[in-house]
């Protein structure tokens, strides 16, 4: 048994349905699960009822003056583009044209590459509050070795709650997509390695560490047999599906000159609607479309950097909260985020919003509890992780009040991460009970080593 008890937070900002906050309290977490809340925790364990025996605490953290809040959850990333970011060629680039510069480089991906993108994206993402990420991969190149592999070594080193995805590409520019041959596979070779990869990291139990979803790249890079055929696998094994959707107007031009459809209408008709199936951006969904959304389930994830970067458009995030509509809040891949920061996202989404509809905007707890619960529920475990609450897994990470940044910022904590958004590394994050985070620094692989390491790869991938 492992305990870890956090003592004395000045306040615990649960993001549970009551919006409670309790102060001056404790947390025990025992094997990795949130056993209590409440005032005084260690005299009451140091005095237990009799006969009982007094359960041992492995670690003590005097949490005085701190601000604790449920770890964020990342439902939209590419972890290995961490080593293709502010490349001058591509800076001035709109999706398409991006993709097509950018496949070039990552056609060139190889399984050292990604392990080290991985450790740092994700080491990036801990450092600032994040405790489970979900990967959105879909580039495999044919001699690229087990690139999800390399993952799940990066994120067991880390400490970090993953959910994978098989994402998967069929139809290259010799059928009208835009990846290079080289990294596109058949319908059948995608399924073979689906259901492999979902044998090998499907975890369904209680605060599992690793799960994974099907995850065709988007509709104008896959086929119409390869979006059907992942529903179809994904529904037999109980596993969840995403994808690009409604990212671009060139898109929604892609589908209607295609197919004739508008991009929803077209999932639609492949099964890719439903409370298993969530969306990356969903910029360009109409009223009609979000109805659909709302009343089938299918939620959507927020990237508003990335939105932002590729001049992609605003998603209708306000209606969309309105509405009942699962939203949950991501980075996108670190080529069109230029980094790797929930926290950085979660303000830029209380800003973006404020701009676009002014008193209809998230509130900056509103956007938090999208970055957590939100999330949660995209990936399937709002009733494991995104609130802190007895019988849930101890993601969590701890924010000192006595810094300069939060000076007279302090009277909402529920809002300030949005409102005033937190200069550099929370203090303590926390996964699954283990301290993977401490004094803003990662606590179980070398910085500075990671950092050159990382660096010399990045030069031998690009070439330069
Ligand atoms: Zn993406």
């Amino acid at each position: 048994m492992s305990t870890l008890l956090i003592r004395n937070i000045d306040a615990v900002v649960t993001c549970d349905k009551e919006d409670s906050m309790p102060r001056g309290v404790d947390l025990l977490c025992v094997d990795g699960i949130i056993q209590r809340i409440g005032k005084d925790l260690e005299s009451q364990l140091k005095k237990p009822a009799s006969g009982q025996p007094a359960p041992s605490i492995d670690r003590v953290i005097d949490a005085s003056g701190m601000i604790a809040y449920p770890g964020l959850v990342n439902a939209h990333h590419h972890l290995y583009q961490v080593f293709s970011r502010n490349l001058p060629e591509v800076q001035n680039l709109e999706l398409f044209d991006w993709l097509v510069a950018l496949y070039e480089v990552w056609k060139n991906l190889t399984e050292e590459t990604e392990r080290l993108a991985s450790l740092t994206a994700m080491g990036e993402l801990m450092k600032n509050g994040c405790t489970t990420v979900f990967d959105h991969h879909y580039v495999f190149p044919a001699n690229g070795g087990d690139l999800i592999g390399a993952q799940w070594e990066a994120a067991t080193r880390l400490g970090i709650r993953m959910h994978f995805s098989r994402g998967s590409m069929d139809r290259s520019r010799k059928d009208g997509g835009l990846p290079p041959d080289s990294v596109v596979q058949t319908v059948d070779e995608i399924m073979k390695d689906s259901v492999r990869l979902i044998e090998k990291y499907q975890d369904p139990s209680f605060g599992s560490m690793k799960r994974i979803a099907l995850a065709p790249c988007s509709p104008f890079s896959v086929s119409e047999d390869l979006l059907r055929e992942s529903a179809r696998l994904a529904r037999d094994y109980h596993v969840r599906l995403h994808t690009h959707l409604c990212e671009t107007k060139d898109e929604e031009n892609y589908t209607l000159e295609k197919v004739g459809l508008r991009p929803l209408a077209y999932m639609e008709k492949l099964g890719w609607v439903g409370g298993d199936v969530w969306y990356a951006h969903g910029i360009h969904f109409n009223t009609q479309e979000l109805q659909l959304l709302a009343q089938t389930g299918t939620g959507v994830c927020h990237c508003p950097v990335s939105n932002m970067k590729l001049s992609s458009g605003i998603a209708r995030i306000p209606e969309m909260l309105a509405m009942g509509i699962p939203v949950g809040l991501g980075v996108d891949g670190s080529a069109s985020n230029d980094g790797s920061n929930l926290l950085e996202e979660l303000r830029v989404a209380y800003l973006l919003h404020r701009l676009n509809s002014s008193d209809k905007a998230p509130s900056g707890y509103d956007v938090l509890k999208m970055a957590t619960m939100g999330s949660a529920r995209l990936l399937g475990r709002d009733q494991e992780i995104g609130s802190l609450e007895e019988g849930k897994c101890a993601d969590l990470f701890l924010v000192s009040s006595s810094r300069l940044e939060l000076v007279g910022a302090l009277f909402d904590p529920k809002s300030v991460l949005g409102t005033v958004g937190l200069k550099g590394a929370v203090d303590y994050t926390i996964v699954n009970g283990e301290v993977t985070v401490e004094n803003g620094r990662l606590a179980k692989v070398d910085e500075e080593k990671l950092t050159a390491q990382a660096n010399a790869q990045d030069r031998i991938y690009l070439g330069r």
